[in-house]
């Protein structure tokens, strides 16, 4: 959806195990990498002492045995790891013989996928996974957070061992959207566990699932990153930035639509025509017209417009308010009164616009113009802003 393309190919790295394994039997006949059964407690200790752990010298033969140990079973979970040999008087200690696969308890915890559930217990760690995984789908660009820098250092330390050549990398700071600066990954899945959104899709979450669901387009998304650029300053912008680009991408297709909060009654005196045309966008009489049924001369207006004495429907003419009636005067403009949206009771259905305010999810009753527009599709609501049509004649507010 994001990209606007389907991937060319999707690897699995769950489907891969057995070409990792291959790759530690590389490690350990080229001595680059061991097993080491050293406590995570006391590999610590040898981190920061800048000492070698007593495995590291283990001949190629030993490690074989050892390894094999790991994949049959006979290690538990925290016995031994494999490691990516690099040299412990490294500067950076991330960089000191790290880990590169370990053993998981996955009778106890099955992985997700039913056809892997607990057929592997020895699991690749992300960095060597994805640097092996890389090289083998022939990668040649790495994007990535700048955080992630000392997984660059990790990885290439692996590459010179294998004899491979390590791609281009390019970093980008932290993009802090203003709005969204108090969600994180870990708090939103728990409130999604504890009920308090419906899912990854709901709308108050800035998650891709929530953001397309409300009517953001994959390249508004695509120009706004486009826009920022792959730099590594941190940066803060404002939602309305996104926004921006997504009027851009939907004002020019968005039939107008109008959508009554709060409606009132009124009825129309003085006025000869059965119905009315109007464009469904002002810009494009390709897309063609909208015809409000005035057979019954009964509207809806909102009520807060109903506290003026004089208004223009507008594309239809001037009126005169008189509590419920509304009396004709021009099709002109006669003076400067204030020009509304308005549907006619005919001409629309009761319906509701869903939004988000302030954390909130709203659901605003009123009259919709009625339509036959697609599910899913943008509009521009009169006076209101863009949202999308949805099921049950509901509209879902996207941004104004
Ligand atoms: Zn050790």
């Amino acid at each position: 959806w994001l990209l606007g393309f389907k991937p060319h190919r999707v690897v699995i790295a769950s489907d891969r195990i057995e070409e990792y394994y291959r790759h530690v039997d590389l490690m350990i006949d080229g001595d680059f990498g061991y097993v080491c059964e050293c406590s995570a407690e006391a590999f610590r200790e040898f981190r920061v002492s800048k000492t070698n752990c007593p495995c590291r010298i283990n001949e190629v033969n030993y490690n074989k045995e050892l390894w094999s140990k790991m994949l049959d079973g006979t290690f538990n979970p925290g016995d031994a790891v494999v490691r990516v040999k690099t040299d412990m008087t490294l500067k950076n200690p991330a960089l000191r013989d790290w880990p590169a696969l370990r053993i998981q308890d996955t009778i106890a915890n099955p992985h997700p996928r039913e056809n892997i559930a607990s057929k592997y217990r020895v699991w690749p760690l992300l960095d060597f996974q994805s640097a092996v995984e890389d090289h083998l789908q022939g990668v040649t660009h790495i994007i990535r957070g700048k955080d992630l820098m000392d997984s660059t250092r990790k990885q290439t330390l692996l590459y010179e061992h294998f004899g491979w050549k390590y791609p281009e990398t390019m970093y980008w700071g932290r993009v802090k959207v203003h709005e969204w600066g108090g969600f994180s990954t870990s708090q939103m899945r728990k409130d999604i566990e504890e009920g308090k959104f419906s899912g990854w899709s709901d709308p108050r979450l800035p998650t891709i699932a929530g953001l397309s669901g409300t009517g953001i387009q994959a390249s508004a998304l695509r120009s706004f990153w486009v826009e920022l650029g792959v730099t590594q300053k941190d940066i803060a912008v404002p939602l309305a930035t996104l926004y921006s680009h997504n009027i851009k991408v939907i004002d020019d297709n968005a039939p107008r639509i109008a959508f009554i909060r709060d409606p009132v009654e009124i009825s129309l005196v003085g006025i000869n025509e059965n119905n009315i045309t109007i464009p469904t966008h002002p810009n494009h009489t390709e897309m063609g017209s909208r015809v409000i049924d005035l057979s019954n001369p009964i509207v809806y207006i909102e009520r807060e417009d109903l506290q003026h004495s004089a208004l223009r429907l507008k594309e239809f003419g001037d009126f005169d308010i008189d509590g419920k009636v509304a009396t004709f005067v021009s099709k002109e403009r006669t003076d400067k009164r204030k020009i509304i949206h308005w549907v006619s009771q005919n001409s629309s259905d009761s319906s509701k616009l869903e939004l988000v305010k302030d954390g909130q999810l709203l659901s605003i009753e009123g009259r919709l113009e009625s339509h036959q527009i697609k599910l899913g599709t943008s509009v521009q609501l009169e006076r209101i802003g863009y949202g999308i049509i949805a099921e049950n004649n509901k509209v879902i507010f996207t941004h104004n």
